[in-house]
């Protein structure tokens, strides 16, 4: 049987047919990753946006199973990568952030009662409030969690590796401190001249 990423399905017929899902999709099949991906942009000037970032590609997959046939409880695990226009907290730059997520979720269902899914190693607990679950929206929410709190180029490669607020930076570069220093004391005379 097809079954559709975007459907919602029972737990255990997801389980009971070992269902994989490839995914080959693109920013915008995830409404909650775009939301996010949309926050990112609102900080840069309509012009400087990529102009088709919502058709950057998503892929990787899902695939359903049980944790342990006797406890019968059902486990998913996933997979995904994308490329996710981002901007640089410290040069305020947009570049390519390269989103790669992978877990092991073990479904617990809202109000079951507490032993019926065990925490088990390996294995990240999930809850649900029914039943059903939509793989599309798993993918969604696992790739909203992996988005960069503060996106940062690579020191390397961040056009603001200069900043002068940059803490780190004063350890390994004396003189520039120095100049400042300099710099400041040159202010402070000038009233008097
Ligand atoms: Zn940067």
């Amino acid at each position: 049987m097809v079954r559709s990423f975007t459907d919602a399905y029972a737990l255990n017929e997801l389980a009971d047919s070992q269902q994989v899902f490839d995914i080959s999709l693109k920013i915008k099949d995830f409404p909650r990753l775009t939301e996010a991906v949309e926050r990112e942009m609102d900080a840069l000037e309509p012009a400087e946006r990529p102009p088709s970032w919502v058709d950057l590609p998503v892929s990787g997959k899902i695939g359903f199973g049980y944790a342990d046939e006797r406890s019968g409880s059902v486990s998913a695990e996933l997979a995904v990568s994308a490329e996710v226009p981002v901007v640089c907290q410290r040069c305020l730059e947009l570049f390519e952030f390269e989103l790669e997520t992978a877990a092991a979720l073990l479904f617990a269902q809202d109000g079951a009662d507490g032993d019926g899914v065990a925490v088990r190693e390996g294995y990240e607990s999930w809850e649900l409030n029914d039943d059903r679950v939509r793989p599309a929206e798993l993918v969604d929410e696992a790739l909203v969690m992996a988005m960069p709190f503060a996106a940062k180029h690579q020191e390397d490669r961040c056009g603001a590796s200069f900043a002068p607020d940059e803490e780190e930076r004063n350890t390994t570069r004396p003189f520039a401190d120095l100049k400042a220093l300099m710099a400041g004391a040159d202010k402070k005379r000038d009233p008097a001249e």
